[in-house]
């Protein structure tokens, strides 16, 4: 049974990758702000991205804890190496292996809880397995979703009336019917569950029978979307984003999701001395795989443009530059920094400095540099991403595409036409240049970014609805006979 006093108990349950688990520890450090007490689980692995958060928390009254759950040694063959159990330190060839690899902690999970199950169970939607654990316990479970409003329609939207399958080819654009805007897509920029429709529906399925559906977003950002999205009969919803402005503190800022050997002094002390707006972010996420024929376009590109900038190049496990790429290093010379790993993206992108953010469009990038009030050269890879870009040129007008990005880069291994560096120079220029187009692309994620910071504020509409959840939650603990509701099955 739940323990009916004291404060309210909630485990939180990410995916292990840093696109999931960095915006539920910043929900778990906003939780834990408000007097709940939070504990988080995930594999023995990914523990030391866990760390600074609960070290963070150690002076609240209840400090947030951590729970380990080892994979059980049935599914060691799946996992790529000992040690490797988050999808940002293995390979995308990879990644089928380490996600059935989780399924089969749903039994040592339920083990784990059954003594003391908490007041809720907060899951990232894609552990589907997680509703029944929740469903064993007697508990409520809330999905946490990684992407936004606009995406999640767009995916209903596909979902129930498949206009993708009434093109001929991979390259044809369709139609989006029935929104507000006119969002056009091409079957090889859907996200991969598309392709396997049981995935999508097992999640669906899952949902359903959950409390509730928490969103990295406000209000302000996707009216027309939450608007549809939150009117399907029984789906309770709480939009209680952007989670990464949390991090008032300098210092924690520049550690959020932090490898280990980054040096986040030195970027923005390099920052510090240059001229506002005047540089380059570029950043692909945390699971990029460009080949070193796409990354010399870019390297190009970034020359060719003649602006200051920051470029992540993503780094497995004890790789280093390639030759290529030291060349380019060595020729931009005090102009650009290559940071060959992890940058501290959100510190990065709030300074003054920074004047646009050539991205991959992944979910928390896309937020972070609406809250940074930053432009956006939208460069997408996967998942919803090439959503997120139609979000961000098309609806939101705050950045542009790249000409000549082709289609969903892990479904084509990674083998997608290079990108050419005039393409890539073409799209920084139309966002860092001086003409209307760009500095009205600015102005409105300014303004975005004012109204990202006001929804966070107490009075605004996600402070109020993590306060309205965790009401919910209290609620639902202290009416102690009730069993937890279940949202409508008929979305
Ligand atoms: N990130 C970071 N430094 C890096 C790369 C990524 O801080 O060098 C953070 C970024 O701020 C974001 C997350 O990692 O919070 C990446 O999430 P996103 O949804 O943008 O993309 P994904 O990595 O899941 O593709």
């Amino acid at each position: 049974m739940a323990q009916e006093e004291g404060p309210l108990r909630v485990y939180i349950l990410p995916f292990i990758c840093p696109g999931h688990m960095i915006p539920l520890l910043d929900l778990a450090t906003l939780l834990a702000l408000r007097g709940v007490a939070v504990t988080i689980i995930t594999t023995p692995a990914n523990e030391p991205l866990v760390l600074p958060t609960l070290h963070r928390s150690a002076s609240l009254p209840h400090p947030i804890r951590l729970l380990l759950l080892p994979f059980p040694s049935s599914v060691h063959h799946l996992l790529p190496q000992d040690g490797q159990e988050n999808l940002a330190s293995i390979s995308s060839s990879s990644f089928h292996g380490l996600y059935d690899a989780t399924f089969a902690l749903h039994l040592p999970l339920l083990d784990l809880l059954r003594p003391s199950p908490p007041d809720a169970l907060i899951s990232d939607s894609i552990f589907s397995w997680s509703a029944d654990v929740a469903r064993e316990l007697g508990i409520p479970r809330l999905v946490f979703h990684g992407p936004g409003l606009f995406a999640l329609t767009v995916h209903d939207t596909i979902h129930l009336h498949s206009p993708h399958l009434s093109v001929s080819s991979d390259s044809e654009p369709f139609l989006v019917p029935g929104l507000p805007h006119r969002v056009e897509l091409t079957k090889s920029e859907l996200p991969e569950p598309f392709l396997v429709p049981q995935s999508l529906d097992t999640k669906r399925d899952a949902e359903k029978n959950s409390f509730g559906i928490i969103v990295n977003t406000f209000f302000d950002l996707e009216p027309e979307y939450a608007e549809i999205y939150m009117k399907e009969p029984g789906r309770r919803t709480w939009l209680i984003g952007p989670v990464s402005v949390v991090h008032k503190d300098k210092n924690d800022l520049s550690n959020r999701g932090r490898d280990p050997d980054a040096d986040p002094a030195r970027l923005l002390s390099w920052l510090d001395a240059k001229p506002a707006s005047s540089v380059l972010y570029v950043c692909f996420g945390s699971l990029c795989e460009f080949g070193d024929d796409q990354l010399n376009e870019i390297g190009a590109g970034l020359e060719a443009s003649g602006h200051p900038f920051i470029w992540v190049v993503r780094r497995n496990l004890g790789e280093s530059f390639s030759p290529r790429i030291e060349e380019i290093k060595r020729r931009v010379g005090i102009r650009g920094i290559i940071v060959h790993g992890w940058a501290p993206q959100v510190a990065v992108l709030g300074h003054p400095a920074v004047g646009g953010f050539m991205t991959h469009c992944g979910w928390n990038s896309t937020l972070e540099a609406v809250c940074a009030g930053v432009a956006m050269v939208a460069w997408p890879l996967f998942y919803e991403q090439y959503i997120n870009q139609r979000l961000i040129t098309d609806v939101l007008k705050i950045g542009v595409r790249v000409p000549g990005v082709g289609g969903n880069m892990l479904l084509m291994g990674w083998k997608n036409d290079v990108v050419k560096a005039e393409e890539v120079a073409r799209a920084l220029e139309r966002v860092m240049g001086k003409g209307e187009e760009a500095e009205g692309m600015r102005r409105r994620a300014r303004e975005f970014g004012k109204k990202a910071s006001a929804a966070m504020e107490e009075g605004g509409s996600s402070h109020g609805d993590l306060d309205r959840l965790i009401d919910e939650l209290m609620a639902c603990r202290e009416d102690k006979g009730k069993k937890p509701e279940v949202v409508s099955s008929d979305v």
